[in-house]
């Protein structure tokens, strides 16, 4: 395959950064397609720790060309700061002429919407990205285009005339143009020369033949139209929106990684039927610290794998091969569960309901498989791993139907392992 997407088949934080930066090091192009900088992975470059959480993974590799595509919404202010701490001369990034631009008064908004919200808050990321997705379907959003171009006050004045009567309904103070429009000026001047059409970029770049490597932030639980909404975030992270934001033909998208943790885990408010109620199972998992949020300075919940939620990923986004990632970090439990389906009203079913109130009612039935206790962080192909590890990568493979192309057993490039070589 020549044009794969990479993406999370869950809640996020299935490790999509490592097994990306794997894949991104045999791509000539990789792009960004959906979200912002609410999401992000830390990449080490000669040694030293970068958080992107817009730049694609391809920047670390010189020669890669990275693309942020039209389906993106880009804070100016993040992605400067982002590329000076690179520091990188030879940065070859294009951001698309029509990916929405987060302004100061998105973050603003946001943060009064949330307070307003209360205990019906959604604990989003506080960086903006909903409100932009908001202008951008209410037809006020501010593009690239139009930010690096020569009418940018002009447009910036317009939206603040609108935003203010936002910001009198709120009770936060007025924006201001001529502060917002002096800082951000200086930002458009430097992103001036990144902006071109990626959609153009990158239907050349596949026509040549070129090796396209599509990066997906967050997961499939996640998507605003196949996910568990409302929290959700406002993209779909999905192998089917890949074409639209990025603007290719469906079928030149030849397939999709589904980026899966060896179990569940899940950050935030929500449902999550396969959670452990077994606190000494919850610590084996915190006590690795992989489970650790140092955004929220708490650890994830965790819980049996679901492959419910897989095949739900499988259904709506489609996914060619199966990543696996921190096996490791099962090593050293007496036995693993799977949750196969659920009961809901009576009847066993292998959906995920689209009510949030039904699926909070939603019970797991689980298959149990044995552990192993043998530390696997040096394995470095399938046959080495225990035989209890390796029958619980087939029934994953078995119960989702998709094949296993990845599994990782550790946080860095060498202990990922790719059993088929598809990309
Ligand atoms: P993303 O949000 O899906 O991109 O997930 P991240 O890339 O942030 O990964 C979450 C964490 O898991 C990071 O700290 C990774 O270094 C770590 N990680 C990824 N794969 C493995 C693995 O196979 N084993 C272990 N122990 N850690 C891993």
């Amino acid at each position: 395959m020549k044009t794969i997407v990479v993406i999370g088949t869950a809640w996020g934080d299935e490790g999509k950064g490592k097994i990306t930066d794997f894949l991104a090091a045999k791509a000539d192009v990789v792009a960004r397609f959906q979200g912002g900088n609410n999401a992000g992975h830390t990449v080490i470059v000669d040694g030293k720790h970068h958080l992107f959480q817009l730049l694609p993974s391809g920047v670390v590799n010189s020669g890669t060309i990275n693309l942020l595509t039209n389906g993106m919404v880009i804070d100016p202010k993040g992605i400067l700061e982002e590329i000076d701490d690179l520091g990188k001369k030879d940065l070859n990034l294009f951001i698309s002429n029509r990916a929405h631009v987060v302004m100061p008064y998105h973050l603003a908004i946001e943060s009064a919407n949330e307070r307003r919200k209360g205990e019906n808050r959604l604990n989003t990321t506080g960086h903006g990205i909903g409100p932009t997705y908001s202008d951008k379907a209410n037809r006020i959003g501010l593009r690239m285009d139009q930010f690096v171009g020569p009418n940018f006050k002009k447009q910036l004045e317009g939206i603040i005339n609108l935003k203010n009567l936002e910001a009198d309904k709120l009770g936060i103070p007025h924006f201001d143009v001529d502060e917002i429009y002096e800082e951000y000026k200086e930002y458009a001047k430097r992103l001036r020369p990144h902006v071109i059409d990626t959609s153009l970029f990158l239907n050349e770049a596949i026509a040549e033949g070129k090796k396209v490597l599509f990066e997906g932030a967050q997961g499939v639980m996640l998507c605003i139209e196949n996910g568990t909404y409302p929290f959700v975030t406002s993209s779909s992270p999905t192998a089917a929106a890949v074409p639209l934001y990025a603007g290719i033909a469906p079928w030149l998208l030849e397939g999709a990684v589904g980026v899966v943790k060896a179990y569940a885990t899940r950050e935030g408010a929500g449902p999550m039927p396969t959670l452990i109620p077994d606190d000494k199972i919850q610590a084996h998992f915190h006590k690795t610290k992989v489970e650790y949020e140092p955004r929220t300075k708490t650890y994830r919940r965790v819980g049996w794998l679901d492959t419910v939620i897989l095949r739900h990923a499988k259904r709506v986004s489609g996914l060619s091969y199966l990543a696996v990632t921190v096996l490791d970090i099962l090593s050293g439990l007496d036995e693993l569960k799977i949750c196969t389906s659920y009961n809901l009203n009576g009847e066993v079913i292998d959906y995920v309901p689209a009510d949030i109130k039904e699926y909070e009612k939603a019970t797991p039935n689980f298959i149990t498989l044995p552990g192993w206790k043998e530390d696997i962080s040096h394995v470095k192909s399938f046959s080495e791993l225990p035989v209890n590890a390796q029958k619980y990568l087939e029934k994953i493979e078995e119960l989702v139907g998709v094949e296993i192309g990845i599994f990782s057993v550790g946080p860095s490039r060498e202990q990922t392992i790719q059993v088929k070589d598809f990309f």
